[in-house]
Formats: C-alpha cells, sequence, structure tokens
C-alpha cells in the first residue's frame, strides 16, 4: 500500500501535457502554494483517520513539477506524511523532480527528509526536441542533475524519456538511449508521446504544422529501447519500464498490482476500502473544501469485486512477469482461467499471452499490442 501526492504546479506548460498542472509566478508561489500545502495537511489528516492501521510501503511526490516548491516544504511534507500517515520505517520515497529546478541545496534536503528515489523527466538529449516539446531544460542541464543527485547521495534514480518526438529520428532515439545508459540510472522509463486533445502539440499536428514520427517508426523506437536496455543489463520489468535488478519501482508496482494507494492533492487518484476516487482539479474548490467541509471529488466508484478482479488483469498484464496465477486464485478465491476462459484462448491464438512460470504473461508480440490485451479482460 502506499501513497500519491499531486504537486500541480510547473515553471511553464509543456506542449504535449494535459496532466493536472498550472504555471505558477514567483508571486504565487509565496500565496497559492503555502495555502495548498496546508490543504495537504488536512486531507493526509482525513485519510490517517478512515485508513486504519495498514502499514504504507511507498509514497510518490508526483506532479506537475513538485521541485517548483522550495526544498525545505517539501521537506517538511514529507515529515508531516510520515508522521500522521502508517508508514514503515524505510518506505521508498520518491519524488519526481525537472532538470531545471534541481539544485544540489535542494537535492541534499530532500535526502534528508527520507526521499531515496528521484525520478528526472529528461525525455530526450537534443535540446532542439526538447524545445521542440516545450520543455523548459536543455540536455546539459539532464547531465548536471543526474551528477548533482549523486553527489547528494541520492543514486537511485530514473529517467523519464520519450520517444515519437516531432522531428526525431531514429539515429536520435538511439543516441538518447546511449546517454542515458552512460549516465548509469537505476530506472528508466520510456513512453512515447501521446497527442492528447486540447493540447497544442495535438493542435499542430492535425493541423499539419508538425510531423511525429508514424506507427510503425514508433514501433520501430520501441523495439529499439528493448534491445538497447536490456542488452545494457536492465530489466524489462514492465510495458514502459527497465531497471537494474532490485531497483523496479515500489510504488508504481503497486498500481500494477492493483492494490489500495491514498491519493492526496488535486487531481490525485485513490483507491480505498474498495473506493476508487479522484480530486477536484480546480485548486481554489481543494483549497475551500479542506478550510471547511467533505471532500470534493470529481469522480467517485465503489469498486465491485468483478471490476477489482478485471482491473487486476488488465493492469497485471502490463507487467512482464505478468499475473501470477496462485496470488490471483489466493486473493479471489477463484481462478482466472475459468473467469476469462474465452479471453485467453482467444489471445493465446493470436500469439499475444502465454503461460509461463505459473503465470500469464505478454509475449514479445503482445508487448507491442498491449491495449488488445488488456481490454481483452474486460467483463
Ligand atoms: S513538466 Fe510535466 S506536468 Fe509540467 S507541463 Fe511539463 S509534462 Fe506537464
Amino acid at each position: 500500500m502506499g501513497v500519491y501526492v499531486h504537486i500541480p504546479f510547473c515553471e511553464q506548460k509543456c506542449h504535449y501535457c494535459d496532466f493536472h498542472s498550472v504555471v505558477v509566478s514567483d508571486q504565487d508561489r509565496l500565496s497559492v502554494t503555502g495555502s495548498y500545502l496546508v490543504s495537504l495537511h488536512k486531507e493526509a489528516r482525513y485519510w490517517s483517520s478512515v485508513w486504519g492501521g495498514e502499514a504504507l510501503f511507498a509514497l510518490f511526490v508526483g506532479g506537475g513539477t513538485p521541485t517548483v516548491l522550495p526544498a525545505e516544504e517539501l521537506a517538511d511534507l514529507i515529515a508531516f506524511l510520515r508522521t500522521e500517515l502508517p508508514f514503515v520505517d524505510d518506505p521508498e520515497i520518491t519524488i519526481e523532480a525537472n532538470p531545471h529546478s534541481l539544485t544540489y541545496m535542494g537535492a541534499r534536503l530532500l535526502r534528508q527528509a527520507g526521499v531515496n528515489r528521484v525520478s528526472l523527466g529528461v525525455q530526450a538529449f537534443q535540446d532542439h526536441l526538447l524545445r521542440g516539446i516545450g520543455r523548459i531544460h536543455s540536455a546539459e542541464q539532464a547531465r548536471e542533475s543526474v551528477q548533482t543527485l549523486k553527489k547528494a547521495g541520492l543514486t537511485n534514480i530514473n529517467l523519464d524519456l520519450m520517444f515519437g518526438l516531432p522531428g526525431q529520428t531514429s539515429h536520435e532515439w538511439a543516441d538518447t538511449l546511449r546517454q542515458t545508459v552512460a549516465l548509469g540510472p537505476s530506472h528508466i522509463s520510456c513512453y512515447s508521446l501521446i497527442l492528447e486533445e486540447g493540447t497544442p502539440m495535438e493542435k499542430w499536428v492535425r493541423e499539419g504544422l508538425v510531423h511525429v514520427p508514424g506507427d510503425d517508426q514508433q514501433a520501430e523506437m520501441y523495439a529499439l529501447a528493448c534491445k538497447m536496455l536490456t542488452k545494457a543489463g536492465y530489466e524489462h520489468y514492465e510495458i514502459s519500464n527497465f531497471s537494474e535488478p532490485g531497483f523496479s519501482c515500489r510504488h508504481n508496482l503497486l498500481y500494477w498490482h492493483n492494490k489500495p494507494f491514498i491519493g492526496l492533492g488535486t487531481g490525485a487518484t485513490g483507491y480505498v476500502q474498495q473506493c476508487r476516487y479522484t480530486n477536484t482539479t480546480d485548486i481554489q474548490e481543494y483549497l475551500r473544501t479542506w478550510g471547511e467541509g467533505p471532500p470534493a471529488f470529481r469522480w467517485s466508484e465503489q469498486v465491485s469485486r468483478d471490476q477489482e478482479m478485471d482491473e487486476t488483469m488488465m493492469v497485471g498484464m502490463r507487467l512482464l512477469g505478468g499475473v501470477d496465477e496462485a496470488a490471483f486464485r489466493a486473493r479471489y478465491q477463484v481462478s482466472f482461467r475459468d473467469l476469462y476462459s474465452d479471453a485467453i484462448e482467444e489471445l493465446m491464438k493470436r500469439g499475444l499471452v502465454q503461460f509461463s512460470a505459473g503465470s500469464l504473461q505478454v509475449t514479445q508480440r503482445g508487448l507491442f499490442l498491449e491495449n488488445q490485451v488488456s481490454l481483452a479482460f474486460l467483463r
């Protein structure tokens, strides 16, 4: 079980981004972010009374760009959460950071507060590609950030990369992968650029002003990442994620195992006592709510046992280790072979899944068609 905290502030909006985040100026930083942190405290207190005593193994502070906030404030927040909620003594504590807003002193403070994992939004190592997607940092800043983190004693580092960027060639993608491996992070995430409706990038591509690599080229880029990263010694443990042995992300594994977690902050999603909820994305409403009344969910739903089983299969098939048959039976007292016999038979016929080591897993071919594999378990 774990906790996700959303910090919805960024220095500028990237062209492709549809995550919930707002741009804050230096002025706002003093007023809005201060009130936001107070509300986060109140929300954490609320969930602390609802959650019960089940141990929490991971804390993930994401965004937005958490490092937009002063490191002292983030450190105070982490200290507060660790006192208020039943964390184990040595939880995995991850913070997302942007190379542009990361300093040595900040990293030291975060480490002292218990942060032991940092996820850096690097995306690419070519400045023209970074500019093209509206990132605020440069390739050099990304390289320096990794050294800064290591110097501050934060050695468990994830680098987020993106492929399928406007104008990106396979050669540039290979170069990004090579430079990433050379920096020696313990974890690497590779995501393809998704053209989300309502973003400038989607509009520019739709209007023909910007060109992105086609599906075939993106599939080649993905295949290249799988090949280069596994050759470099990384374990490919989830569709988009690679880690050194023993360094898979404990927090994200909770999602892929469909386990309960508390979500704090605007737009955060949580799953507590069979209830899945998403908080309001309206910051003012969020501040008002935690000033006076009950939580302002944008959406919430009681999840039935059947729904949970479907979801467990759908997210579990993202893991290359697949869904463990015995663990599923122990959790739900039923075999997934019986529940999803038609779906499994069909997927096996298409060569997308296989049984191996007591688990149902995606095949190499299934990796490229993961959406279809997941959807097959939605009853
Ligand atoms: S830094 Fe991340 S959250 Fe902020 S605008 Fe860019 S992609 Fe979105």
